[in-house]
């Protein structure tokens, strides 16, 4: 095997270069501690000043409103338990969320409820798309917070966020966007699209991973996450993480940048691999396919199971996906495909194949010819396969 194409971005992104050599010098020699008074330490202290207005510019929104973290999970875990904690004394006791959000989000619920509070699980359309009337109706006088995703991670569909902002800011909730799947993708412009908080994290756009941030709009309280020595604006504490915040800065101006080179490059691309692999018989594609991410491809391939699909294909060289949630070790078939409507056999035959800029047709050209050979060898395994194609006579 002489080639290696790596198709789950979506998962994470290489470092690129230009983040790496920022980094280097924050791994070494300026290794002073941020809040240290001499020259080595206030080195460091303007390279995440710097980072923080890089950042700032990339999302249009105040320096002053960038707080950095150390993922997705970590910004989405403090906006909505903060929250809601904050606000439960006022007797909001409400949540409201989608079905079909990362666990980052729908485990915090889940705590939450344990807390106390309700949560409404707002579906989604069978194209993988939130209606914002669904949210309006769903908020009450208890609701604290409304949180929904700004692009799926799996099935890569691209949410009305701006019209669900305006809901909330009318109905005076505060709104909490995922955007991890987003950055570098779409672009974000937060003072135009009214959110209140919002995620993201650095391993999705060529940081490395351990780094990511969290959007609080001038106005709206979010209680301290960690009390210590005061860093970050003291709402969280704990000397930073510079190297990793310096190229946070470095990763989210160039994601910006590109994006319409990127879509405009990807497209094309991601529509071969979709027509592709749609022209194998009894395929479906999951999740809008003009709301969606450039770089996402999600297709459920019948009378297979995903796992056995990834590790043929990882035999050919391709790093792929599955639909399946692999990330507990279980075995149950994704919520996002089920929220769509699938039935479980074939929820657990998908595939994600998420492609990044670097991706070149002759790659496409490769997992067009490979997925079929896969296919066909795992489907002549299945008797569930058989069983489908009897139904078929
Ligand atoms: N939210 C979404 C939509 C994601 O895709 C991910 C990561 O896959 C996360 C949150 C978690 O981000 P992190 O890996 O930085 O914790």
């Amino acid at each position: 095997m002489d080639k290696y194409i790596y198709c789950d971005n979506a998962a994470t992104t290489e470092i690129s270069d230009v983040v790496f050599n920022s980094m280097l010098p924050y791994l070494k020699e300026n290794y002073g501690n941020p809040s240290s008074i001499y020259k080595l330490g206030r080195d460091s202290k303007k390279a995440i000043e710097i980072a923080r207005e890089k950042t700032a510019k990339a999302l249009n929104c105040d320096p002053k409103e960038i707080i950095f973290t150390s993922c997705g999970t970590e910004s989405d875990n403090w906006a909505i338990k903060s929250t809601a904690r904050r606000l439960k004394s006022r007797g909001k006791t409400h949540i409201i969320t989608t079905v079909f959000e990362h666990h980052a989000v729908l485990h915090t619920c889940e705590q939450l409820e344990k807390e106390g509070f309700s949560i409404s699980y707002i579906p989604v359309s069978k194209e993988g798309l939130v209606n914002p009337e669904d949210i309006k109706n769903a908020i009450t006088e208890e609701t604290a917070i409304v949180s929904v995703m700004f692009a799926n991670n799996e099935i890569g569909t691209i949410q009305p966020i701006k019209e669900i902002a305006e809901i909330c800011r009318e109905k005076k909730v505060i709104f909490h966007t995922d955007a991890v799947q987003a950055l570098g993708n779409v672009s974000i412009d937060l003072n135009e699209l009214g959110v209140d908080l919002a995620s993201f994290s650095g391993h999705k756009i060529h940081a490395p991973k351990g780094i990511g941030c969290i959007y609080i709009r001038k106005g709206v309280a979010l209680p301290t996450l960690i009390q210590g020595g005061g860093q970050e604006r003291a709402k969280r504490a704990g000397t930073e993480n510079v190297a990793g915040i310096v190229g946070f800065g470095t990763a989210i101006e160039k994601a910006v940048e590109n994006i319409p080179a990127k879509i405009e490059k990807l497209t094309p691309l991601r529509n071969k691999l979709i027509d592709g692999i749609l022209k194998l018989p009894h395929t479906r594609l999951n999740g809008s396919k003009t709301q969606r991410l450039c770089g996402n491809v999600n297709i459920s391939i019948e009378g297979i199971e995903g796992e056995s699909l990834l590790l043929m294909l990882d035999m050919f060289g391709i790093a792929a996906s599955s639909g399946s949630a692999c990330t507990s070790g279980s075995l149950d078939p994704s919520h996002v495909l089920l929220s769509l409507g699938l039935v479980h056999e074939v929820a657990h035959g998908s595939l994600r194949l998420s492609i990044g800029e670097n991706f070149t047709d002759s790659e496409a050209d490769y997992i067009l010819e490979t997925i079929p050979k896969v296919v066909e060898k795992l489907r002549a395994m299945s008797p569930l396969w058989e069983k489908i194609q009897n139904n078929d006579k």
